[in-house]
C-alpha cells in the first residue's frame, strides 16, 4: 500500500492526512518536540518525531525528512505550504532518493522561483504581466534610470528571488532611484542569496486575483476559477473568496485558459496558482506559488472538488479525473484565517487552547487541528484555525460568515477574532472588489 509523509504541521497537516485517508493510501505524520502531543498526530497511521522544535532542526530538516521516509516506508512526500514546500534543492532531494514529491518537478519549480524566469517564461505563454523588462538589473546607474524613465514613475524594485513580501522598495521620484537600488539589491543578497533585481510599474490600486490550477502528467491542465486575496496586511492575506466579485467572466475565463496553456508549456504538473494583480479591468501576472495554497478551501467549495486529494492522485500518476468543460462554479465562498494574535497589536499569542467552540450549521467548514487543551507553540506560524463559508450568493456565504465567527469562542491564546467579525461587517469589503491598500488603510483610520 502506498505510503504518503506528510512533512508539515498543524492545520495542513491534518487536511492533508484527511486526503490520504479520502484515497485510502497510508500516512506519516512527522512532528517536532514542540508538537509531540498534538492531537491530529494520533489520526496518521504512524507519526514519528524529525527533531526539536526550531523549524531549523525539524521541519526544515531535509535529511530528517528523508529518513523518516525511508524508516516508515513511505514513498511520497507531500510538503504542504511554507517550510519546504517551495524549495527546489527538497524537491530533487526526494526524487533523487528514489520519492515522489506532491510537487512539480525541480526543474520547474525552480524555474518559477525565480522571478524573472517566471515572467520570462510566462510572457513566452501569453500570460499578460506587469510592465518592465523580464530581465535582471544591469549594474549601470544611467541604463537602470533609463529604464525606469521608459517605464514610468512609480516603479518597484524587487528581488527575483524574494518572497514573502520581503526584498521589494517602491520609487517614486529619480532622485530616490540610486540609494533605493542599492538598498533592494543588499537586501536581496541578504535574505535570498541572490543579488538580482527587477524592475516593474508599481500599480496603485491594484487588487490580488489569482487562478487556481491543476495539471497530470499526461498534458492535462485545468483552470479551476479564481480567488480574490486583496484583503491583506503586511503582505499577508487575510481574507479570501472565491468568485472574484464584479469581475467580467470572460475576462477571468480567458486569463485561466491561458494559465493552463501555460502550465502545459512549462511542463508543470500538481496544483499551482498564479497570482496577478488586477486594475482598470486588466490582469498583470506577479508570480506563481508551485504548491497548496492556504486558501485553497474557497476554490474546494465552490467546484466540489479535493483539490488534495487531486494533488496526491497525480502526484502518482493517475490523470486527471475531470475536463474543463466538466467543471462548474457553484455560489460563493469565502474564508477568515484565524491567527493565535493580539486582533491591535497583531503579536503572536502562543500557548494553551483552554477552551474552543468551533461553528457549524450550513454551508460552514472549519480546518484547524486544535482542540480544547492543545498548544499553539511559539516557533511557527500564528495560523491556527480557517473558517470557510459557502452561500448560493456573496451575501449568503458573508451572513453564515458573520454568524460562524459569531458563535466561535478560543480561550487561553488571544486571536483575530474581534477583528475578522469587525472587517466582515465594513462597508466596502461589504460590498466586494476593494484594493490590496483597503485593510492597512481600514485599521489606520479606525484608532
Ligand atoms: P512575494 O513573493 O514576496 O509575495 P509578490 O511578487 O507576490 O511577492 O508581491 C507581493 C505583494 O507586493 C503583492 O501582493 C502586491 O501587494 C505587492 N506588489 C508586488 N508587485 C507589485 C507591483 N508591480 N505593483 C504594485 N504592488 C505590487
Amino acid at each position: 500500500m502506498t505510503t504518503v509523509l506528510i512533512a508539515n504541521r498543524g492545520e495542513i497537516a491534518l487536511r492533508i492526512l484527511r486526503a490520504t485517508k479520502r484515497l485510502g493510501l497510508r500516512s506519516v505524520c512527522v512532528f517536532s518536540d514542540a508538537d509531540r502531543g498534538a492531537p491530529y498526530l494520533a489520526l496518521a497511521d504512524q507519526a514519528i518525531c524529525i527533531g526539536p522544535a526550531p523549524a531549523a532542526k525539524s521541519y526544515l530538516n531535509i535529511p530528517a525528512l528523508l529518513q523518516a521516509a525511508q524508516i516508515t516506508g513511505a514513498t511520497m512526500i507531500h510538503p504542504g505550504y511554507g517550510f519546504l514546500a517551495e524549495r527546489a534543492d527538497f524537491a530533487q532531494a526526494v526524487a533523487e532518493a528514489g520519492l515522489i514529491l506532491v510537487g512539480p518537478p525541480a526543474d520547474v519549480m525552480r524555474m518559477m522561483g525565480d522571478k524573472v524566469l517566471a515572467k520570462r517564461a510566462m510572457l513566452a505563454a501569453g500570460v499578460p504581466c506587469v510592465p518592465g523588462p523580464s530581465s535582471v538589473l544591469p549594474d549601470d546607474p544611467e541604463q537602470i534610470a533609463q529604464l525606469a524613465d521608459d517605464i514610468g514613475y512609480p516603479v518597484i524594485l524587487k528581488a527575483a528571488g524574494g518572497g514573502g513580501g520581503r526584498g521589494m522598495r517602491i520609487v517614486r521620484t529619480p532622485a530616490d532611484l540610486p540609494e533605493a537600488f542599492m538598498l533592494t539589491r543588499q537586501e536581496a543578497q541578504r535574505f535570498f542569496g541572490n543579488p538580482d533585481i527587477y524592475m516593474e510599474k508599481f500599480l496603485q490600486r491594484p487588487r490580488h486575483v489569482e487562478i487556481q490550477v491543476i495539471a497530470d502528467h499526461f498534458g492535462n491542465a485545468l483552470w479551476l476559477g479564481e480567488r480574490d486575496c486583496s484583503m491583506q496586511r503586511r503582505h499577508q492575506k487575510v481574507i479570501e473568496e472565491a468568485p472574484a466579485p464584479h469581475i467580467d467572466r470572460d475576462l477571468i475565463a480567458a486569463i485561466g485558459a491561458r494559465c493552463a496553456k501555460a502550465c502545459q508549456d512549462i511542463g508543470y504538473t500538481g496544483a499551482g496558482t498564479f497570482e496577478f494583480l488586477y486594475e482598470d479591468g486588466a490582469f498583470y501576472f506577479i508570480e506563481m506559488n508551485t504548491r497548496i495554497q492556504v486558501e485553497h478551501p474557497v476554490t474546494e467549495l465552490i467546484t466540489g472538488l479535493d483539490i488534495v486529494a487531486l494533488q496526491i492522485d497525480v502526484a502518482r500518476g493517475l490523470p486527471l479525473p475531470v475536463q474543463q468543460s466538466d467543471l462548474v462554479s457553484a455560489g460563493h465562498a469565502i474564508e477568515c484565517r484565524i491567527n493565535a494574535e493580539d486582533p491591535a497589536t497583531f503579536a503572536p499569542s502562543p500557548g494553551q487552547i483552554t477552551y474552543l467552540h468551533l461553528p457549524g450549521g450550513p454551508g460552514i467548514r472549519v480546518d484547524t487541528h486544535l482542540v480544547s487543551g492543545a498548544e499553539v507553540p511559539a516557533h511557527y506560524d500564528s495560523m491556527i484555525a480557517k473558517v470557510i463559508a459557502h452561500g448560493a450568493t456573496r451575501d449568503e456565504a458573508l451572513a453564515r460568515l458573520r454568524a460562524a465567527l459569531g458563535e466561535m469562542q478560543v480561550q487561553g491564546v488571544a486571536t483575530n477574532l474581534p477583528l475578522q467579525r469587525a472587517l466582515l461587517s465594513e462597508t466596502d469589503f461589504a460590498a466586494g472588489g476593494v484594493s490590496i491598500h483597503h485593510l492597512e488603510h481600514w485599521l489606520s483610520t479606525r484608532e
